[in-house]
């Protein structure tokens, strides 16, 4: 399963990390065969190299459009040695193998951005390097693919842990990675060159990878993203039973890209549903935001339904959450931060679960819970930091993008309007309310203390019913709550109603035109407010 690395070629655009590469080839005595700017390159390093042209004994031409177009150069990628009719071949036609082949391609997109005419981002379509990757990536049995220069200390450790061999197993992961690339940089050449010609495509098309095109609202968002799609696994069914639905997962995703869904790993019960995976996703969600503490959250669709943070134990976590509202969990999704445990086990078993989702289930606990045919358990990665830095959104016919809320309260944009202030305690359950009323469909409103929620009511068309449903159905002692809001109160009514409730601490973001009525009104009534500056609309 070892391949040997004794020649390569390169081919890049992107010149990055390629001396420390070539030293290291040059090192175990791979000899570097190269096209024309990487051989000089290579040449200025210091280290021996071949042009192309010296083994094709053919220039390149039509100003770079045929470089490594010829027999000598593919027959030697694609030959495999242990075929003895291609070795025949290879000696006939004195053909030489590569093992490796090292090509990044014209970077289309950099040109696309300069806002070029359709000319010039025609001249900027890659030929050769395209074939060289779909070559190599075919002919993975006996050769290397490296196309991106994050790739290139993978392969190093590799050669390095197999003296001076690649393994298969990375040998493949190359070769889907090289087929990705030519895959999403056609699909992103087909796009720009359709809006560039400025024509109706008539024509029908295979559904590929979906492009997501001139998100221009922020700056720091990408002008033009080519998204390749995978499908990941087909879903029981739709939001109801008869819409089909499955999950596609991002082609390009980088192991740091990593987020919630493709972590998590399902490995008992039901197949998952949709609602499922946007249960799990919504859930992990806010599990992020708790993930320092000991916390258990119940949510059913979509919206969290209880919430506990606990300093003894994840079991009395999910007492304090299952507490505040004994009613929504049947049916509902699970998600602890930390282990489940036997004691946990026992209290989840006496409820209809969809799904427990946590960092691990210790041994008992699993034996208990796994005697439920049905329930779903799935294990995911607390600590790992949601990776969206954009989120993405479908609407008819596209994508809506914004950058991941990943703020909860920005300190620095806290302010304290009100006569009275909250102490720290009371902090404490101020910052845990806002929180949860984050992951909360708007108009949103959260009851909390320090430990866990006392009501949730959120999906609001306007804040006073919000806020009325929330203290309306609140069971719990409100001794020390606070009230959180996802966004400002635009008048003073609520505060009415919060004062007839006794509550007497509320955190909200602050800035509407009314804020000093609704600041007058808190002071009349004895009311703490704490402005936090950040709205966390949810839609
Ligand atoms: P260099 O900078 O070494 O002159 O050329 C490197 C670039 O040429 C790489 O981006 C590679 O993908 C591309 N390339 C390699 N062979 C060919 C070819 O035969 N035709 C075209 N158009 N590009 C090629």
């Amino acid at each position: 399963d070892l391949v040997k690395v004794r020649r390569a070629l390169l081919s890049v655009s992107d010149k990055n990390g390629l001396k420390e590469l070539c030293v290291f080839l040059n090192k175990i005595g791979c000899q570097l065969v190269a096209t024309s700017s990487t051989y000089k390159a290579i040449i200025d390093f210091g280290l021996p190299c071949l042009t192309v042209d010296s083994i094709t004994k053919f220039p390149e031409i039509l100003g770079g459009r045929v470089k490594t177009l010829h027999p000598k150069i593919f027959g030697g990628i694609l030959a495999r040695e242990y075929l003895e009719s291609d070795l025949a071949d290879m000696k006939e036609h004195e053909i030489e193998i590569f093992d490796l082949v090292v090509c990044n391609l014209y970077p289309f997109q950099e040109v696309l951005n300069k806002g070029v005419e359709s000319e010039e981002l025609v001249e900027n379509i890659d030929i050769g390097g395209v074939s060289l990757l779909r070559a190599a990536a075919k002919n993975h049995a006996s050769i290397s693919i490296l196309t991106d220069v994050k790739d290139y200390k993978s392969l190093v450790e590799n050669i390095v842990e197999n003296n001076g061999s690649v393994s298969l197993a990375l040998r493949r992961q190359l070769a889907i990675k090289a087929l990705r690339e030519t895959a999403s940089y056609d699909e992103l050449i087909a796009a720009s060159l359709e809006s560039s010609f400025k024509v109706e495509n008539c024509l029908t098309h295979k559904i590929g990878p979906v492009r997501a095109e001139n998100v221009k609202a922020i700056d720091s968002l990408p002008e033009n993203i080519c998204l390749s799609l995978n499908k990941i696994q087909s879903l029981r069914y739709g939001e109801n039973p008869h819409q089909q639905a499955a999950f596609y997962r991002l082609s390009d995703m980088q192991a740091h890209d990593v987020c919630s869904l493709v972590n998590m790993k399902c490995f008992h019960g039901k197949e998952l549903s949709y609602n499922n995976m946007l249960d799990i996703e919504h859930i992990i969600r806010l599990a992020s935001d708790l993930k320092d503490k000991c916390a258990a959250i119940i949510l059913k669709h979509n919206t969290p339904c209880g919430v506990g943070i606990s300093d003894i134990s994840i079991s009395d976590a999910y007492s304090l959450a299952f507490e505040s509202d004994p009613v929504s969990p049947f049916g509902g999704i699970v998600c602890l931060t930390k282990k489940v445990t036997v004691e946990l086990a026992k209290k989840l078993y006496e409820t209809f679960l969809e799904v427990v989702i946590a960092p691990e289930f210790d041994n008992e606990a699993l034996q208990l819970l796994q005697k439920k045919k049905n329930l779903r358990l799935a294990t995911y990665d607390s600590l790992l930091p949601l990776s969206n830095k954009t989120i993405f959104t479908h609407v008819q016919g596209g994508f809506l993008a914004q950058s991941a809320n990943d703020i909860v309260i920005d300190k620095s944009k806290v302010t304290y309007p009100t006569l009275l202030k909250p102490n720290e305690e009371i902090f404490a359950a101020l910052e845990f309310g806002m929180t949860v009323v984050k992951h909360v469909r708007s108009n949103a409103i959260v009851l909390a203390n320090a430990k866990q929620t006392l009501s949730i009511a959120g999906g609001f068309t306007n804040r006073v019913d919000a806020v009325h449903n929330c203290l309306n159905k609140n069971r719990l002692s409100l001794d020390n709550a606070i009230l959180a809001s996802d966004a400002f109160f635009p008048f003073a009514d609520s505060i009415d109603i919060i004062h007839k409730y006794g509550i007497k601490h509320i955190v909200q973001p602050g800035g509407s035109v009314q804020d000093a009525e609704v600041i007058k009104a808190c002071d009349k009534y004895g009311i703490s407010m704490l402005f936090t500056g950040s709205r966390h609309f949810k839609h």
